[in-house]
């Protein structure tokens, strides 16, 4: 019987690194993934194209695990192409420095000016006085004016009538009067980008000289907010982007193709409409949003369909322990597939024919082993190691990337429940001894 054992997880042990058809395989579902959190095709291209390489090599062929290998590998290549978390704010200028936000009319900017002021006063200790240049869209000037009036932040006085070019040099002197140390200039945007409003913004820029100038974008028009960025970025130096509504965008996929497109650091995320949801951009944050897309890593451990060396020694150690994991509930899954079912990888074990009645009883055949799996690779690896924590919300998600629903995944859990249970009592017995004693 130990052979026996021994045979089932060596018959397991081959392939146990990615050959260039797997690795393209891998690509694919990354790509599909890329695709599907918005970002552009040539962006994506470019960097499918750039990764592969890296996958190819010898890392990957040594890791125990593959298909884990290949995301680590690009979900750095993400966060190295989306920058670093940047929080540096210029303020190399004699008081009242000057900086100006600049966008498509909606993307934000009057909210964002409110939350930036804040933001300066809190982290950076600065009195920030706010200015909108906005005199065409009616009572723009006004939003902002009520916006400092609701949160305690100096405005420039509305003067009706009066032109950007007369707001700036009025707004220098006022904020000298004022004791304001920053002035943060909110100007007007159009629906799209037109010959005008860049021409405005550039005249801006020259009067008031502004030491950061940051593209406000909506992070759900992703693929436009890139060539839009690109655009701003021809006209004006663009110092920083702050990219909004990122509480609505699941995706991910605009920061990347604006970094991508533009080379302007990504400073803040618009998180909100309240002035305090503005966060400093993380990129590791947005790869992982990026990657959980088409959950990638069961995508590339899929393509790779391969259990790894370590894992299935971990799994017959584990075992022999009477402890037993998601993860050896995976590697035991896929061992019933190759065996053809659940008399294989069981018949070496004590009480097989119990747990045999129980597991038919709970109806586990080869539709359930395939979903099963898929339940598994749809969780995270926090979630595989401490299953406690997957409440009502993880279900979902995992039910969503699973095709399963929440019913089906507490069926899984209560077997697994089960069968951890059930492994602790026959480690107790030994499992190695047991086997010299000859089972059924
Ligand atoms: P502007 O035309 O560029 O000045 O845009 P506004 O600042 O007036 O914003 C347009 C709308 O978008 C307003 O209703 C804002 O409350 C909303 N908004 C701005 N930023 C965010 C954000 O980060 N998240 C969400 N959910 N809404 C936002
Ligand atoms: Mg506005």
């Amino acid at each position: 019987l130990t052979n026996k054992f021994e045979e089932i997880f060596s018959s397991l042990k081959k392939a146990a690194s990615l050959d260039e058809n797997q690795v393209d395989e891998g690509l694919r579902s990354i790509r599909q993934a890329l695709l599907e959190a918005d970002v552009s095709l040539d962006v994506t291209k470019d960097f499918i194209e750039k990764v592969k390489p890296k996958v190819m090599g010898q890392e990957i062929i040594r890791s125990t695990s593959p298909g884990d290998m290949v995301v680590k590998i690009v979900y750095d290549e993400l966060v190295s192409l989306l920058g670093e978390s940047n929080t540096d704010i210029n303020l190399n200028a004699v008081p009242p420095v000057p900086m100006m936000l600049v966008g498509l009319q909606g993307s934000g900017k009057t909210t964002t000016t409110a939350k930036l002021a804040k933001y300066l006063e809190k982290n950076k200790k600065k009195k920030i006085m706010m200015v909108s240049l906005d005199v065409y869209r009616p009572a723009a000037q006004e939003q902002l004016r009520s916006l400092g009036e609701q949160n305690d932040i100096l405005t420039l006085p509305i003067i009706e009538g009066q032109l950007p070019a007369d707001i700036c040099r009025r707004a220098v002197s006022a904020a000298n009067l004022n004791g304001a140390e920053i002035i943060l200039f909110d100007t007007a945007g159009r629906t799209q980008i037109d010959l005008q409003m860049m021409s405005e913004i550039k005249q801006i820029e020259s009067i008031i000289k502004p030491t950061e100038v940051f593209l406000v974008a909506d992070s759900l028009t992703g693929q436009v907010a890139a060539e839009v960025a690109k655009e701003f970025k021809n006209t004006v130096n663009v110092t920083g982007i702050v990219l909004t509504r990122a509480d609505g965008d699941a995706r991910g996929g605009a920061a990347l193709s604006m970094k991508y497109v533009s080379q302007v650091p990504i400073k803040f995320l618009g998180v909100g409409e309240k002035i305090e949801n503005l966060e400093v951009f993380h990129p590791d944050r947005i790869a992982n949003r990026i990657l959980g897309m088409g959950d990638i890593v069961s995508l590339v451990e899929k393509a790779a369909e391969d259990l790894g060396e370590e894992n299935i020694k971990k799994a017959e150690e584990n075992l022999k322990k009477g402890q037993f994991s998601m993860e050896d509930y995976l590697t035991q899954l896929r061992q019933m597939k190759k065996m053809g079912g659940i008399e294989g990888i069981m018949s070496f074990m004590p009480g097989v024919s119990k747990m045999k009645s129980q597991m038919d009883a709970s109806g586990i055949d080869e539709k359930v082993i395939s979903q099963n799996e898929a339940i598994i690779l749809s969780m995270t690896k926090k979630e595989r190691g401490n299953p406690k924590i997957i409440d009502g919300s993880r279900k979902k998600r995992i039910a969503n990337g699973s095709g399963t629903d929440a019913a089906t995944i507490n069926k899984l859990l209560k077997q697994f429940k089960m069968m951890s249970e059930m492994m602790k009592k026959m480690s107790k017995g030994n499992l190695k001894g047991m086997s010299d004693k000859g089972i059924p």
